[in-house]
């Protein structure tokens, strides 16, 4: 490829609206176009890279023994209906109508689809196990797109759905499929960790994430993990065991005492002078329109996706104040919700966090402004159930081996799930076992953002110079920089060096660009080619200047030399395919 040719423009200034690294480089080295909110164009440069990762990712998947195809991105209403996702899905589904208002929408996920081929196409136990999967655009409504590529509303994933006769036919290609996700990420230069997780929308009892790990905002997910052993989980997902903590307030009777202006739980700590761990504190959260109340230890915090599993709910978010108001004045209170209590919601779902059964002789809201009830115990306070809601914080103890846990921040580039027959059952999916009996299939899924790990490899990879993507997905391996293209000799040398590579099958650019040599230095750091070979006045003396961007190094050596290492490094990165 001629630079003069590449459809490429490099910009100086980051987008506005780019906060993370891997959206500044990818924008500025004009690998990418936002469209708009959250959808972008994937220029030349970016499509390259793309098609490396998705072809990383097929012929794992391939070798796994899974098999390709593709799913439609429309998809009709009454899959949804019959998977009872229709109603469920929040507004991440972007629905519509076509023109004979039939009601239809953009695919976010293909459980259903995938299930009803299987269905069609899977009737006899003979026929299975069976793993499909596809790489399609997806499209999600996310509420806040961001990150470029990380967190878009449209992008590509690559989505694997198992089937299977047995919960251990399951296990098996469950453990296939953590297994060849790691062969994945290794491939595509990204070290992961594979964590715990929470099944979310798409359901199902286990699931693991596969993590890069990062310092950076870019990480949005929490990840809990253990030193010791092999313990890591997503916050989401993540248990402890607490360390010692005085959980007996002490009070020798139970009675309400004033506590004026103690709005907030360290005001009135401070005001009774005690810890906060023997207050029990009471959230207000609406959980699918409706209000729960939750009652944790108000050292701790709440994990919202705990509290909603431990309801069954799809759609959580805190109680604004004025609804918290409105809550109370219907129950006939008159208080700031610093006061609040469970006494008198009696139509309000009371779930506790387990580790208030410690708690003792302890202080809680009874909805009376400036009053609280002291040396309070279980037996006084109405709950309706005990689950684990509690956000585990760095330094509690493993719930493995009990040593204390770390914490750090991970973007999710992979999702496994064992579904079961969270779709077969509610879709009639089944097919004939040995006696001939209709059994509904055990299912798995298996996701992989392919634009998000390519973002993401930008967020492990790149400088202050720019990107430095591993050369399995680069978009190019090498560029070649004649610094005066009026000269004659170092054109020559440069054709001859670049056609060596490319009948070598590195994938090489020439920068015939009549630029200055620090213009075409600057784009081919910031472009990230994982080699480049300067040829400049020192080719009267036989020698280039070869650098490689994944070190810095930078030597003076015959082109010969430099065209041979640079084939020997480039088949090393490729063959690693184990
Ligand atoms: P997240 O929690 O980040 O919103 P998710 O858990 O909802 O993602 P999955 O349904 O597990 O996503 O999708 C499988 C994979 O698709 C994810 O592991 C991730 O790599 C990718 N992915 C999901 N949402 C997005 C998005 N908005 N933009 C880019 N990639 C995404
Ligand atoms: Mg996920």
């Amino acid at each position: 490829m001629k630079m003069s040719k590449m459809f490429v423009q490099t910009m100086r200034e980051n987008p506005a609206d780019a906060e993370v690294v891997s959206h500044k480089l990818l924008a500025r080295a004009g690998y990418i176009r936002k469209l708009t909110s959250g959808v972008y164009n994937y220029l030349p440069l970016m499509w390259r890279v793309l098609r490396k990762v998705e072809n990383i990712v097929r012929e794992e998947m391939d070798r796994a023994g899974a098999q390709e195809l593709l799913m439609p991105f429309v998809q009709p209403k009454e899959l949804w209906e019959q998977s009872g996702r229709w109603e469920v899905y929040g507004k991440e589904l972007m629905r519509l109508k076509d023109r004979h208002n039939r009601e239809m929408c953009l695919g976010p996920t293909h459980e259903e689809i995938i299930t009803s081929i299987a269905r069609d196409g899977l009737k006899s136990y003979k026929q299975l196990p069976v793993n499909l999967y596809q790489i399609q655009s997806k499209f999600r409504d996310e509420v806040r797109p961001r990150f470029g590529l990380l967190r878009g509303r449209e992008f590509i994933m690559k989505d694997a759905y198992s089937f299977d006769t047995s919960e251990e036919g399951l296990d098996r290609e469950y453990q296939n499929m953590a297994e060849t996700y790691k062969k994945i990420f290794d491939r595509c230069g990204l070290p992961t960790k594979m964590v715990q997780s929470d099944s979310g929308a798409i359901g199902g009892s286990v699931s693991h994430e596969f993590m890069v790990i990062t310092d950076t905002d870019a990480g949005e997910n929490d990840v809990f993990y253990c030193e010791d052993c092999d313990y890591s989980a997503n916050s989401n997902h993540a248990v402890s065991k607490l360390p010692p903590k005085q959980t007996d307030g002490g009070y020798p009777e139970k009675k309400i005492i004033d506590t004026p202006n103690t709005f907030s739980i360290e005001e009135l700590s401070e005001f009774l002078n005690i810890p906060a761990s023997v207050i029990l504190k009471d959230l207000v959260y609406i959980i699918d329109k409706k209000p729960v109340m939750a009652l944790i230890r108000a050292d701790k915090e709440v994990e919202e996706t705990k509290l909603m599993n431990a309801i069954g709910g799809n759609d959580i978010r805190i109680a604004t104040a004025p609804e918290i108001e409105e809550i109370m004045i219907n129950h006939g209170f008159n208080a700031a919700k610093g006061f609040i209590g469970v006494e008198g919601m009696d139509d309000i779902p009371v779930i506790a966090d387990e580790s208030v059964r410690e708690m003792k002789n302890f202080v809680v809201g009874i909805n009376q402004q400036d009053k609280h009830l002291v040396g309070a115990n279980l037996s006084d306070v109405r709950i309706d159930k005990f689950a684990d809601i509690r956000l585990v914080e760095a330094g509690e103890f493993c719930p493995q081996c009990g040593k204390p846990l770390k914490v750090t921040r991970g973007i999710e580039v992979g999702n496994i799930f064992k579904l079961g027959t969270k779709y077969s059952k509610p879709m009639n999916a089944v097919y004939l076992d040995q006696n001939g009996k209709t059994q509904p299939y055990i299912m798995g899924c298996y996701g992989i953002g392919i634009s998000r790990t390519a973002a993401a490899a930008v967020e492990a990879h790149h400088d202050e110079f720019g990107i430095k993507l591993p050369i399995s997905i680069a978009p190019y391996h090498v560029v070649i920089v004649p610094v005066n293209i009026k000269d004659d000799l170092q054109m020559k040398v440069g054709e001859e060096i670049y056609s060596k590579l490319m009948s070598a099958n590195v994938e090489a650019v020439f920068d015939d660009r009549d630029e200055r040599a620090g213009v075409k230095f600057k784009d081919a750091d910031l472009i990230g080619f994982p080699f480049r070979i300067t040829v400049g006045k020192t080719i009267n003396e036989g020698l280039v200047e070869y650098k490689v961007r994944e070190t810095g190094e930078q030597t003076t050596v015959t082109p010969d030399k430099a065209v041979e290492d640079i084939i020997c490094r480039v088949n090393n990165a490729l063959s690693n395919k184990e």
